[in-house]
């Protein structure tokens, strides 16, 4: 289901705006029906009030926890199935953050993720985007989503950027709170600029290497690195919110020092941060994660250079993080 056909439902129930904005709050944070002062019996008309068992029954059924794993760092990765029996994983991040699939599966195909083995299988729904925040919601405080679970955004742009305007309005999130995660393409910088709420920007680089970026990632858009920063920085200063630049640490592959020098060249003076994210080891892969003191070295000699960079150990490492994995190992258990 889509949202604005969830609102077409409710409209023809005999919803009026206050009743929609009632029902879809409701929905998002998690709350019963009867939450707030004025229970719905007091102001819905009675043919919504018919219509809603069914609908509400709906909402809840677009999508289920089957399992939890929680880690050691406050993390919680959930795999969530949805009506037809897909799974997808969400992540509860430590300080109120969720990340959340827009895709079962990916077509981007990316070399080091468990994910794009598959290809794609199916696009995400925006209502399912919802009813992943709405799960998340049910077990603690969500006030950041970022949509670097499974899938490509930018692959799923009507969608995507339907949730996001329901989380930025109705769901109370902060606009800079929406993280949209993305390895780029025309159509998604300029979908971003028009969209009502313009989430944050995270663009996976990975290399400054063009011949590399199109073995690392092999279906992006092929758009150069100094393509990619140009956009990503004129969406940034639009936005006023810095680009966070993700770039996964593979051994020998994206480590040397060549990178930094083209970091330096590309990243100087503009408008965003690095973040540096040691490779998560996954089973049968063909990349290594570098060691500490290499991550290190990288990262304190990049800040030296000036360009902002954070070293960050990705959340959820001891409960099988890295996207997709949880839903593999689920996977697995169901073949055996
Ligand atoms: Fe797709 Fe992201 Fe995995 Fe690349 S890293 S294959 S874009 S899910």
């Amino acid at each position: 289901m889509r949202i604005h056909e969830l609102k077409q439902r409710l409209q023809l129930a005999g919803a009026g705006p206050s009743h929609e904005q009632r029902i879809l709050r409701s929905w998002c944070h998690a709350l019963p029906r009867n939450a707030g002062k004025r229970s719905p019996e007091t102001f819905f008309p009675s043919a919504l009030m018919a219509a809603l068992p069914a609908i509400e029954a709906e909402l809840a059924g677009l999508a289920r926890i089957t399992a939890v794993h929680p880690g050691e760092d406050g993390s919680e990765r959930l795999l969530v199935t949805l009506a037809d029996g897909q799974t997808v994983e969400s992540v509860l991040l430590p300080r109120e953050g969720l990340c959340v699939s827009s895709q079962v599966g990916c077509a981007v195909g990316c070399r080091f993720c468990m994910t794009g083995r598959d290809g794609l299988l199916r696009q995400v729904g925006s209502a399912e985007i919802v009813a992943q925040v709405a799960l998340a919601r049910a077990r603690r405080p969500v006030r950041k989503v970022v949509f670097m679970g499974m899938g490509e955004p930018a692959h799923n742009l009507d969608n995507v950027l339907e949730a996001i305007e329901l989380l930025g309005t109705i769901g109370n999130i902060g606009h800079k709170n929406l993280v949209f995660s993305t390895v780029g393409g025309p159509r998604a910088f300029e979908r971003l600029h028009r969209s009502a709420v313009k989430p944050a920007l995270a663009l996976s680089l990975h290399t400054t290497r063009l011949e590399l970026r199109r073995q690392l990632l092999p279906r992006a858009p092929d758009m150069t690195p100094e393509e990619l920063v140009e956009a990503s920085e004129r969406y940034a200063r639009a936005t006023g919110y810095p680009v966070q630049y993700q770039w996964a640490l593979l051994e020998g592959v994206n480590d040397g020092d060549e990178e930094i020098e083209g970091l330096v060249r590309l990243l100087a003076g503009k408008y965003g941060v690095l973040n540096l994210i040691p490779f998560n080891a996954v089973d049968g892969a063909d990349y290594q994660r570098p060691t500490q003191e290499r991550c290190e070295h990288l990262a304190r000699e990049l800040h030296r250079r000036g360009i902002l960079t954070k070293l960050r150990w990705s959340a959820g490492q001891d409960v099988e993080g890295g996207c997709g994995q949880l839903r593999a190992r689920a996977g697995l258990a169901q073949m055996v």
